[in-house]
C-alpha cells in the first residue's frame, strides 16, 4: 500500500500543488483545509473540511480509520496574506495561526507521527538594508521580525521543535521567501505583490496606469510555486535538521518586478507611487543549506511571471465575461 500522508491547507496555493506533486511521487494523501480549493478540484485521495485551530480538529485529522499512523505530515495551513493582509490582520493571524500550530504538532507526536513539516516564513528575520551580506538560518536569532507574522512563525518553529524533541517525531522547517504562481490567490486583500501586479496589469486599459504601494524600491526574491514544492519534498526526504531557507537567488524592486509583468503583458502602461504598507526595504538570504540537497531554482522570474500573468489574466477575463 502507498505510504499515507497528510497535507494541511491542501486548499490552499503552496498546499494544492504540494497535493498534486506527492501524488505524482505515488502517496496516498489526506487533504485538510477550512475550504475547498478555489480554482481546480483537490488532487487529494480524500479531502477533510475542518477548522485547525480546535484540538478536535486537530485529532481527527490526524487519526486514521485502521489505526495507522501517517508517514508524514505536510503542515501548511496558516492565516496568510500580502503585506495589506499582514498588517490589517495581525491578532487574526497572531491568535489563528498559535491555535493551529500549537494543536498540530501536539496531536501529531501523540498519534506517532515519523516527520513533520512546517512551512514558516523569511519574515522570521529582520528588515534590512540593500547591499547587507546575506543572513544564514541561524541570524533569526537575535530576533526582531518585522511583522507579527514573522514573531509567530518564530514561536510555530519553536513549538514544533519542543515537541519533536520530546517524542522523537522529526521535524523539518522550511522558511519560503515569496511564492507565487497559477493558482495563487490574486484579488480579495490576501493577494501578494507578484498577482496584485498581475491582476493590476491585466484589468488596465493599455496606454493607461497602475497605482503602485509605496516608491517601489523595496527588494524582495520570488519563487515560483512549481520550484517551491519540489524543495519542501527534497527537505523532507532529507536528513536536514533545523531551519531551512527556500528561495531564489534573484532579486528585484517591485519596480523591477512590475516591468516584467509589463513584459508579459505587452501592454504600455504608467505606474503611480500611492501610500501602503510595503514591508522591509530588503532581503538577502543563504541557500547554501537547501542548494546542498542538490536542489537549485529551475524557472527565471520572467518565465514564471508568464506563465502567472497568462493565469491571472484568464481569471480577470472569467469575471468580466
Ligand atoms: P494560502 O492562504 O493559499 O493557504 C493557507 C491555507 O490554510 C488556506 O487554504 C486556508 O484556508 C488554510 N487555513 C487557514 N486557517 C485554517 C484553519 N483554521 N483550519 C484549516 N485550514 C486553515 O497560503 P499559501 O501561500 O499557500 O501558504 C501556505 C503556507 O506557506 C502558510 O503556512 C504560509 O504562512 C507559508 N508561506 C507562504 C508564503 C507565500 O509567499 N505564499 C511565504 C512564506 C510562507
Amino acid at each position: 500500500m502507498s505510504k499515507r500522508v497528510l497535507v494541511t491547507g491542501a486548499g490552499g496555493f503552496i498546499g494544492g500543488h504540494l497535493v498534486r506533486l506527492l501524488k505524482g511521487r505515488g502517496y496516498w494523501v489526506r487533504g485538510v483545509d477550512r475550504k475547498h480549493p478555489e480554482f481546480s478540484s483537490s488532487a487529494a485521495d480524500e479531502f477533510l473540511l475542518a477548522d485547525l485551530r480546535t484540538p478536535e480538529a486537530c485529532e481527527n485529522v490526524l487519526t486514521l480509520q485502521d489505526g495507522a499512523t501517517f508517514e508524514h505530515v505536510y503542515h501548511l495551513a496558516a492565516d496568510m496574506g500580502g503585506m495589506g493582509f499582514l498588517q490589517a490582520a495581525e491578532c487574526e493571524i497572531m491568535r489563528n495561526s498559535a491555535l493551529i500550530n500549537v494543536n498540530m504538532p501536539h496531536f501529531a507526536a501523540e498519534r506517532g507521527v515519523k516527520r513533520y513539516f512546517l512551512s514558516s516564513s523569511v519574515c522570521v528575520y529582520r528588515d534590512m538594508m540593500h547591499g547587507e551580506p546575506e543572513l544564514k538560518e541561524e541570524n533569526a536569532y537575535p530576533a526582531l521580525p518585522d511583522n507579527e507574522y514573522g514573531w509567530e512563525k518564530l514561536y510555530a518553529e519553536r513549538v514544533a521543535q519542543a515537541y519533536g524533541r520530546r517524542s522523537g517525531m522529526e521535524i523539518r522547517i522550511a522558511r519560503f521567501q515569496n511564492c507565487y504562481g497559477q493558482e495563487n490567490t490574486w484579488k480579495g486583500g490576501r493577494e501578494k505583490a507578484p498577482a496584485a501586479l498581475c491582476r493590476k496589469v491585466a484589468e488596465a486599459p493599455d496606454g493607461g496606469s497602475i497605482q503602485i504601494w509605496g516608491d517601489g524600491s523595496a527588494v524582495r526574491a520570488y519563487i515560483h510555486v512549481h520550484d517551491l514544492v519540489e524543495a519542501v519534498y527534497r527537505l523532507m526526504h532529507s536528513e536536514l535538521q533545523g531551519p531551512v531557507n527556500i528561495g531564489t537567488p534573484e532579486y528585484v524592486s517591485v519596480n523591477e518586478l512590475f516591468e516584467k509583468v509589463l513584459a508579459a503583458s505587452g501592454k504600455r502602461l504608467q505606474k503611480e507611487h500611492i501610500d501602503g504598507p510595503v514591508g522591509v526595504q530588503s532581503r538577502n538570504f543563504s541557500h547554501e543549506r537547501i542548494y546542498s540537497l542538490g536542489w537549485k531554482p529551475r524557472i527565471s522570474l520572467s518565465e514564471g511571471i508568464e506563465m502567472t500573468y497568462r493565469w491571472v489574466e484568464q481569471q480577470v477575463r472569467a469575471e468580466n465575461a
